[in-house]
């Protein structure tokens, strides 16, 4: 793409000053951005979904990796206009304006992609239980997601039991699905620079552990981590009247704390629920 303007120039021409409110840190090394789609595996010939484009640096690299299609959905208008030369140079780029929060992705991008998304700090959370909540089918509209967090949040998806950051987000990314950080981003890397550093988070469905509806297992893990610190006897209590009978289900003793239980055990409490657990 030789013959773009270089993303510096764009981010001049339009005005694109960094905005703090919509989590605006670029990437300008296209090197470290084709690193980036690199973790996303093999996606040639592939739909690609990406949130907030901002100047384009990450849209040119999944450009670069020979997608079939890239759908991009972007929240600041100045950086939709800034994009309007990339898109006038390439067919296969749709830029929508609007809130990823509030979109129906499955309506833009159809049944099968992929997501790759260096994510707004602040509605990075929230975008990636929003796509691990998909009730049935699974594997979901998404046959992957390569997205770039802050060190801590990637370390809070990809957690082990008895670990500081182990809680639900661990437990919903794991039950039916593999996450793996593929590579750390230093706070250096961006312009501007956060204050905290940044990693990539690579995840691919696969069956679930026990064949349970997620918002019961949401129903536990808000329970168990609600409480963190008691134990299951009591902290279970605002799951269901009946602790005692759920506990024996799962073959779990309730002095137990949340952190302690595997991935696997929490499913089988979600699955107790829904046969033992009258309320
Ligand atoms: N992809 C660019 C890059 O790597 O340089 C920009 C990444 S920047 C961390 C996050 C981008 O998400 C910004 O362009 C910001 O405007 C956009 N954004 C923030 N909130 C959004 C939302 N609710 N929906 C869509 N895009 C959003």
């Amino acid at each position: 793409m030789a013959e773009l303007s270089k993303l510096k120039d764009v981010i001049a021409r339009h005005g694109l000053s960094a905005n703090k409110a919509l989590g605006q840190n670029f990437l300008l090394d296209s090197n470290l951005l084709a690193k980036i789609v690199r973790c996303a595996g093999d996606i040639k010939s592939e739909t690609v979904y990406e949130v907030g484009p901002g100047p384009g640096g990450l849209t040119r690299a999944i450009l670069d990796a020979g997608v079939k299609k890239l759908v991009a959905v972007e929240y600041d208008v100045r950086a939709v206009e800034a994009l309007a030369e990339l898109v006038a140079h390439d067919a296969r780029l749709n830029v929508l304006h609007g809130d990823a929060l509030k979109l129906d992705e499955q309506a833009l991008v159809g049944k099968s992609c992929h997501i790759i998304a260096n994510l707004p700090y602040n509605i990075g959370t929230a975008l990636l239980v929003r796509w691990l909540s998909n009730e049935r089918p699974w594997p979901s509209w998404w046959q992957s997601l390569t997205l770039m967090f802050q060190k801590e949040v990637a370390e809070r998806i990809i957690a082990k039991p008895d670990t500081k950051h182990y809680g639900r987000l661990a437990i919903l990314a794991q039950w039916r699905a593999e996450p793996r950080i593929t590579m750390h981003v230093p706070a250096s890397a961006f312009s501007p620079a956060p204050k905290v550093n940044s990693a990539v988070v690579h995840i691919v469905p696969r069956e679930p552990l026990v064949d349970i509806p997620v918002k019961t297992l949401e129903t536990i893990t808000a329970a168990a981590f609600g409480q963190r610190r008691k134990m299951l006897r009591t902290s279970l209590k605002s799951a269901t009247r009946d602790v005692p009978a759920l506990l024996d289900y799962a073959g779990i003793d309730g002095n137990r704390r949340a952190e302690t239980l595997s991935v696997k055990e929490f499913c089988t409490l979600a699955e107790g629920l829904t046969k033992v657990c009258v309320d």
